[in-house]
This record gives C-alpha cells, sequence and structure tokens, in this order.
C-alpha cells in the first residue's frame, strides 16, 4: 500500500522517527480525522506493516482506493471500540500508546547516539587520512600527484558529508531528547490535579496497589469539605478553587512523608505507610485543626469567607485487601464524620 511500505518491523530506527510523520501521511492520504480512533488505527497499521491488518488494508486500498471509516470500523478499527469504551478505557490506551512512543523514542535516542559516536569517529579517521595524503602529495612530486589529487578530493567530499550528518544527528538527538521529556510530561500531566498540582484519584489507586505489593502498613484517609457548595454559591467558583488549592498546601504540610491526592471534587485522599492507625489518625485530626484554624478572606475586599473545615474518615487497610473494600470502609467513616456534625475525623476501632 502507497505510504506503508517504507516502514519495515525490523527497522526500529526509521519507524521511531518517522512514525508520527508516518501516521499524519496516512491519515492525510485517506482523508480521515486525525482523532484518537483513527490514530490508533493508522498506529497499528503502521507498526506492524506486514502483519493481518496491514494486509487486509492492503487489499482493500490496492490501486489507491482510499479508506473509509467504515472500512476501518470494518477492519476491526479501535475506532468503534472506544466509542462503546468508557473513558477508563480510552485513557488507558492512550497511556499504553504514550509508554510505547516513549520507549522507541529512548531507543531511537540511544540508536542516534551511537551514530553520533560512530560519525565522529569516522570524521576523525577521514581527516587523518587527508592530512596524510596531504603529506604523500608533496613527497610524491609531479608524477604522483594527478592520482592522489583525485583521492584528496574524494577524501574531503567524504569529509564534508561525514560533517553534514554530524550536524544532522546532533540535531536529531536534540529533538528525540525533547520528544522524550515531553512525552514524560504527558504520562506525568495524566496523574496530576491540574488545579491543586496534587496527585490525582488514578495515581493515588496506583500507589495504594504498590505498597500493598511491599506489604507496608497502609491507612487509607478520605476527607471532604464541609458545606463546599455554599461557598461556591456565596462567592464564585474561583474562590471555591483557591480554597481548594489552600487546603491541598495545608493537607500536604500536615501529612508530610505520606501521599495526598486530589480524589475528586472537593475530596481529598491520603495514603498513609509505614504508621500505625493511630498516628494516623492524630495526623489527619491534626491536619483537619490547620484547616478550621485557618482565616479565608476574600483577595479584594478581605471579606472573610467564615469557616472552612473538613471531614475525614480513616481507615487500616488489612494485608491483600482489595482497594475498594478499603475505599468504601473509609467512605463510610466519612459519612459517619458528616453526620455527627463535621468539623471532624472518624476512625474504625
Ligand atoms: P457536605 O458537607 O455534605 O460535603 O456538603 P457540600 O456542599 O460540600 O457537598 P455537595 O456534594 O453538595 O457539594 C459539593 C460542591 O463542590 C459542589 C461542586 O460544585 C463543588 N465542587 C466540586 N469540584 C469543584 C471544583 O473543582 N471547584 C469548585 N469551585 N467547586 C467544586
Ligand atoms: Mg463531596
Ligand atoms: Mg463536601
Amino acid at each position: 500500500m502507497a505510504g506503508l511500505k517504507a516502514v519495515s518491523g525490523n527497522d526500529a530506527a526509521y519507524s521511531a522517527a518517522c512514525l508520527f510523520d508516518r501516521i499524519g501521511e496516512f491519515l492525510h492520504a485517506h482523508r480521515l480525522d486525525p482523532d484518537p480512533g483513527n490514530y490508533a488505527f493508522a498506529y497499528h497499521l503502521i507498526a506492524a506493516p506486514e502483519g493481518p491488518l496491514a494486509r487486509a488494508v492492503a487489499e482493500l486500498t490496492d490501486g489507491g482506493v482510499r479508506l473509509t471509516r467504515r472500512d476501518i470500523e470494518s477492519l476491526g478499527g479501535t475506532q468503534s471500540d472506544e466509542k462503546s469504551a468508557g473513558p477508563a478505557i480510552v485513557q488507558r490506551k492512550t497511556e499504553g500508546l504514550v509508554a510505547q512512543t516513549q520507549m522507541q523514542v529512548e531507543g531511537f535516542e540511544d540508536m542516534v547516539q551511537a551514530m553520533r559516536v560512530e560519525a565522529q569517529g569516522f570524521g576523525r579517521d577521514l581527516a587523518e587520512s587527508a592530512a596524510a595524503i596531504d603529506r604523500s602529495r608533496s613527497d610524491a612530486g609531479i608524477g604522483g600527484a594527478p592520482m592522489l589529487d583525485n583521492v584528496a578530493r574524494i577524501t574531503a567530499g567524504m569529509l564534508e558529508r561525514v560533517r553534514v550528518a554530524e550536524t544532522r544527528l546532533d540535531a536529531a538527538t536534540r529533538e528525540a531528547a525533547e520528544l522524550r521529556t515531553k512525552l514524560e510530561e504527558a504520562r506525568d500531566n495524566a496523574r496530576r490535579d491540574p488545579l491543586t498540582d496534587l496527585p490525582n484519584r488514578r495515581a493515588f489507586e496506583e500507589a495504594f496497589a504498590a505498597q500493598t505489593a511491599s506489604g507496608e502498613l497502609i491507612c487509607v484517609a478520605i476527607c471532604d469539605v464541609d458545606h463546599f457548595k455554599s461557598v461556591n454559591d456565596r462567592f464564585g467558583h474561583a474562590v471555591g478553587d483557591r480554597v481548594l488549592k489552600a487546603i491541598a498546601e495545608a493537607l500536604t504540610q500536615s501529612c508530610q512523608g505520606h501521599l495526598v491526592a486530589r480524589y475528586g471534587g472537593e475530596e481529598f485522599a491520603i495514603l498513609f505507610t509505614g504508621i500505625s492507625r493511630g498516628a494516623a489518625r492524630a495526623t489527619l485530626d491534626h491536619a483537619r485543626s490547620i484547616v478550621a484554624a485557618k482565616r479565608y478572606r476574600l483577595r479584594d475586599s478581605d471579606e472573610p469567607l467564615g469557616a472552612i473545615t473538613i471531614s475525614g474518615g480513616v481507615t487500616l487497610a488489612g494485608t491483600r485487601e482489595d482497594y475498594a473494600t478499603v475505599y468504601q470502609r473509609a467512605d463510610a467513616l466519612l459519612y459517619d464524620a458528616k453526620s455527627a456534625g463535621r468539623n471532624r475525623i472518624c476512625y474504625d476501632k
């Protein structure tokens, strides 16, 4: 199929360097929108040019026929799957792609670096040869000069080409490093809440899984801002956002050494590790009192917002207990704290 043959499955360097361009070319050639479904389809196709999907596409597009969205769906493309899949699945797939691309970029970076070193070595050898030829030319006198002139010219040409290649490899190395940084940022962003800059629910759940595997003592706390709706209603959403940021900071400060995450909305979660349930509860209760003691005021008018408080539930995770069970217990304790009047922490005894 046009535009795909040049990519060989064994040629990791080429596919890593050109993957993005090739996908773009493919989508453009087939007038397909660059939506995640089409992108993933093109990615699978280009990543495995000898695979069954590529063969099926080659058959369909023989003679320059364009692929349609329906063709993609009939070929089992990801588009139709993703329409029915939940956002979490789509996100996981996207993350899979990011991780895969990151690995390719890292491989590409290593390869380019190795090529650069080789090109530098070759360039040095050539420069030495050129100098040796020059010396021979002056020693050889008139008779030997024409042949040596020719060799000198060829060597100089090769030297120039190596220098050009080195410059290009330098640029490619820089581009690969930039791309790697961007991919790392993308992966990090997927686990970070943009408002508070705290880890998000996903990062929290992953951390729980990792800690469970390590066998350490774990307590999970869920906190919720009391009557937060009324803050938004009285002072506006932007003020509400600033309050959330302030609470995030207070919790992070008070629970240092433990993972504080924004779980969603006006809920925060804390993963206490390596401390007893009593210590976790005491730490959380101290955090609660710090939040309650703050005097929040409007920036412009200095008008007080009134007391802002949080309630929380904290529970000890049993060994091999699954996350959902532990979370539900912490959430039920949070509910108890709300029912008991708010601005308090409940814990399992
Ligand atoms: P309770 O004490 O029972 O928790 O009462 P509440 O008012 O805090 O609870 P409710 O669930 O009724 O309201 C939560 C509010 O939090 C509603 C929603 O608009 C607000 N909220 C959620 N996320 C954000 C956010 O990112 N920014 C702002 N400003 N408000 C948010
Ligand atoms: Mg809530
Ligand atoms: Mg609330």
